[in-house]
């Protein structure tokens, strides 16, 4: 049993935190929405008044933020309250700088420090099945991995501080490209008279396969599970994609990568949250791509 606390107990951060406690951890949590703060106590989260009330005596600290300036601020906040020797973890999906700006903080202050953001969204936080990809020194990631095991299935070691949100971000990059690139096919076969399925045969099995086909096929019927078949509630929704896409392109500008594809995904995604869809799943974006005039 490891006492832990929890900052940011949010739709991700809520089924985390309640995923430790019944791994048999003690878990103090902090959320400045009270609502959030209720919920997770419900869960058996036992409530802290402060970030800084929820971190006395944890050997663990986890935090789950919308963004890198919420990180930056409450792990600014937590260094000097935090127990000497302890290890902090943030799980949100930020940018590498601000990532490795706080495990700079956390080393200045004698604290060990992972970046570990998630895949597998809401339903993998509930069901304990995320994917952790962390960053930081070997001995941090041996700490942290049996902490994080109580939240996911798959913890992968990706290298030094960073190295976790970077590897996040390619990921995504990845897969806001190739829903594109197979919505973009489903359209096509629309308008040449080729059924649905008859795409779906012939490419899951072929060289057009690709996750965002073969799980999270974006047309109604072959895949029964993806949000295509509800209306395309989310699922992954288009905001977070964005967010995503914007963050692999500002490490893109920074560290002078070529990414033309991830480029124009962002703007495609840009396009398709201000046209009011930022609440839809990011496969919904085929009926933008159906509709509009491609640019
Ligand atoms: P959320 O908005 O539901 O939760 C964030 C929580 O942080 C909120 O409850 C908010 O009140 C709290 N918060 C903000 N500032 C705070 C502060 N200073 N102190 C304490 N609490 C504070 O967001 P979420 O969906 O849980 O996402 C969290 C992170 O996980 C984001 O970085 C997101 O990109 C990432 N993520 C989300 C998903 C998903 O499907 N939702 C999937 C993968 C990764």
């Amino acid at each position: 049993m490891t006492h832990i606390a929890f900052i940011g107990l949010g739709n991700m951060g809520g089924p985390m935190a309640a995923n430790l406690v019944k791994a048999g951890h003690q878990v103090t949590g902090f959320d400045l929405s009270a609502e959030h703060l209720s919920a997770a106590e419900k869960r058996g989260v036992t409530a802290a008044s402060s970030a800084a009330a929820a971190v006395k005596d944890c050997s663990v600290i986890i935090t789950m933020l919308p963004a890198g300036q919420h990180v930056k601020a409450v792990w600014a906040d937590l260094v000097s309250h935090c127990a000497k020797g302890a290890l902090m973890i943030d799980c949100s999906t930020i940018d590498v700088d601000s990532a490795r700006a706080v495990h700079a903080l956390a080393q200045q202050a004698g604290l060990s420090s992972l970046d570990a953001p998630v895949s597998g969204g809401v339903g993998g936080a509930e069901g304990a099945t995320l994917t952790f990809m962390c960053g930081g020194q070997a001995e941090a990631f041996a700490a942290g991995k049996p902490i994080l095991e109580a939240m996911g299935k798959k913890i992968v070691h990706c290298g030094e501080a960073g190295n976790g949100q970077a590897a996040k971000i390619c990921n995504n990059m990845i897969l806001g490209i190739s829903m594109i690139a197979v919505c973009e096919g489903f359209a096509l076969a629309e308008k040449l008279g080729l059924s649905h399925q008859a795409l779906f045969d012939v490419s899951s099995t072929s060289s057009g396969q690709c996750w965002s086909l073969t799980s999270y096929c974006p047309v109604p019927g072959p895949v029964p599970a993806s949000p295509a078949n509800r209306d395309y509630q989310p699922g992954f929704a288009a905001a977070l994609m964005l967010k995503d896409l914007k963050l692999a392109q500002e490490a893109a500008s920074a560290s002078h990568a070529s990414t033309p594809l991830g480029a124009h995904a962002a703007a495609l995604y840009q396009r398709f949250t201000d046209e009011g869809f930022a609440g839809k799943d990011f496969s919904g974006i085929i009926d933008m791509l159906r509709q509009a005039p491609q640019d």
